[in-house]
């Protein structure tokens, strides 16, 4: 393999272009990116970036120096793939073939209806998360926070910590739809302790002002006065500019169990969707942890194509993380379809818990707010895919 193009220049693409390197690819190696920032962190937008307490130099990932041969090709979306020839389109029509192509162009908010108003914001980019801190610097801003996945939840949070007034709209509960309702309720509950006006089982229906947003309209006819408004509603694969190139696309780039798309092409991070053999069914993972592994096994995957040693199946357990109110909130393992959710160590009240989620007979994820080093415990044991009976014993 003599060239290797990278799309997306962010976290799977820089821990993908450091293990082409490390794994002894010394050809040429492109990475391009839409943004015109070099690499970045995306955790901390929602949180240091977003209350301003740390300034946009702060968020830079290291690149190694092994990439200084690199060619960055940033504030440079590519347009289009042609997947047999392995053909990016780029920039102003420019088109060019490589060897090997790993696609890591991640993910964008979802926004709604009328929404292009000021004071309406995302937070997915740097750019994103500045405007979000100039305007939550107005005095005396009041913020309406629409969704309350993770992203949501944390926006929430950092307009508390800087004392603003919150109302945080949900239709179930937070995060229902990943952790179930009993601990969504119990984070509903934390927000609220911390002066979050949580309402839940209603949603937005129409954003409104003259010259920038004004207030929200919600659909149990209520009105919120509103100053700000953060859309915390998830996200969608970045794969329109894959359309017709050939790959599978179905919510995500549709990968094999080694994160292989087609030859010489593979895909990592937020935009791969693949089977991972643990839970039994395609799927996407918005972590960071993920972005950073699986970028690594797919690069491996790729090299394996110019003879390099297969790294086999990618079947990690997933790990993901989010801070709120100075509490760190982590969830190992997948807890979707679960038959049983329960609290084993601490409570809510306590703002301190352990919680294990039961499908059938097998432990198959953990959850905890504040409670690190008991987590670690179970995020061990998942590897190898525990009794319920055995995650209750260790208890
Ligand atoms: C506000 C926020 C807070 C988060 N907090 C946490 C957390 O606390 N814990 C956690 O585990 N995870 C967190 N995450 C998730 C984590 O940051 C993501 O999972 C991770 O960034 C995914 O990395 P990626 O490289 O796959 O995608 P991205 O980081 O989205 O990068 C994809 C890049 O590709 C670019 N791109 C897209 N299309 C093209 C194109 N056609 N041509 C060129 N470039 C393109 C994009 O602009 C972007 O720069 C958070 C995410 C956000 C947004």
């Amino acid at each position: 393999m003599k060239s290797i193009a990278i799309v997306g220049a962010s976290l799977a693409g820089l821990n993908a272009a450091e293990t082409l390197r490390r794994e002894g690819f010394n050809g040429r190696l492109v990475l391009f990116g839409d943004e015109t920032h070099r690499p970045y962190d995306r955790p901390p937008l929602s949180k240091e970036i977003a209350r301003g307490d740390w300034p946009p130099e702060k968020i830079a990932l290291p690149v190694d120096a092994l990439l200084d041969d690199a060619e960055w090709k940033l504030g440079c979306p590519v347009t289009g793939l042609d997947a047999a020839g392995r053909t990016l389109t780029y920039g102003d029509g420019k088109s060019e073939s490589f060897d090997g192509i790993v696609i890591a162009t991640g993910a964008a908010p979802r926004r709604l209806p009328g929404t292009d108003i000021q004071g309406v914001h995302v937070v997915r980019t740097l750019d994103d998360a500045i405007a979000l801190r100039d305007d939550l610097a107005r005095p005396g801003c009041r913020v309406v926070v629409v969704g309350a996945g993770f992203v949501g939840q944390e926006a929430a949070a950092s307009a508390r910590k800087l004392d603003l007034a919150v109302t945080m709209l949900e239709s179930v509960a937070p995060a229902a739809h990943v952790l179930g309702a009993e601990i969504g309720g119990i984070i509903a509950d934390m927000h609220r302790r911390h002066g979050v006006d949580v309402r839940l089982g209603v949603a937005a229906a129409a954003f409104e002002g003259a010259k920038r947003l004004e207030r929200v309209h919600l659909s149990d006819g209520s009105v919120v006065a509103a100053d700000v408004a953060i859309l915390g509603i998830g996200v969608t694969p970045n794969t329109a500019w894959l359309e017709g190139s050939g790959l599978t696309i179905d919510n995500g780039v549709v990968c094999d169990e080694a994160c292989f798309a087609a030859p010489g092409i593979v895909a990592a991070g937020d935009v791969a969707r693949w089977p991972n053999h643990r839970y039994g069914e395609l799927r996407r993972v918005e972590h960071w942890d993920n972005a950073v592994r699986q970028a690594e096994h797919a690069a491996k995957r790729l090299l394996a194509e110019a003879g390099g040693v297969h790294p086999g199946a990618y079947a990690p357990v997933p790990w993901f993380w989010s801070d709120q109110y100075g509490l760190k909130m982590q969830l190992v393992g997948s807890p979707v379809a679960h038959d049983e959710v329960r609290i084993v160590f601490g409570s809510g009240e306590e703002e301190r818990f352990v919680a294990l989620y039961r499908r059938g007979d097998r432990l198959v994820a953990a959850m905890g707010l504040a409670a690190t080093g008991k987590l670690l415990k179970f995020r061990k044991m998942l590897e190898n895919d525990p009794s319920w009976d055995e995650a209750l014993a260790a208890v």
